[in-house]
């Protein structure tokens, strides 16, 4: 079972905790919306939009929209998505993950 939880001490905000170690340093890599069309990715070198690939595939399947948000977490090199799918008037939540202490993600966008 998928469960994210977020630490409300955070600057007085809901902060979004690490699925995987609970820290609360992650950060938003990328965006991905497929639909059974075409696919919008976002990250830090702008918008492609993809109209082949297996995410059309599965959105088609499951005949609902995949929105799949990637981070990566400061502590210990986690870095996986979190991913929402809609089908049949349910929204489902799965996430997967690595540990991949070597590279540092970048973020979507900071100024
Ligand atoms: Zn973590």
């Amino acid at each position: 079972m998928t469960k994210l939880e977020v630490n409300d001490e955070v600057a007085g905000e809901d902060a979004l905790l690490c699925p995987d170690c609970g820290d609360p340093y992650l950060h938003i890599e990328s965006v991905q919306v497929a639909t059974g069309e075409q696919v919008l990715v976002v990250t830090k070198d702008g918008v492609n939009i993809k109209t082949h690939g297996p995410e059309i595939d599965y959105a088609k399947n499951v005949r609902g929209a995949i929105i799949e948000i990637g981070y990566w977490c400061e502590n210990g090199g986690h870095r996986g998505k979190i991913k929402l799918s809609f089908r049949k008037g349910n929204v489902f939540v799965d996430h997967s993950s690595r540990v991949d202490e070597e590279n540092q993600g970048s973020d979507l966008w900071r100024d």
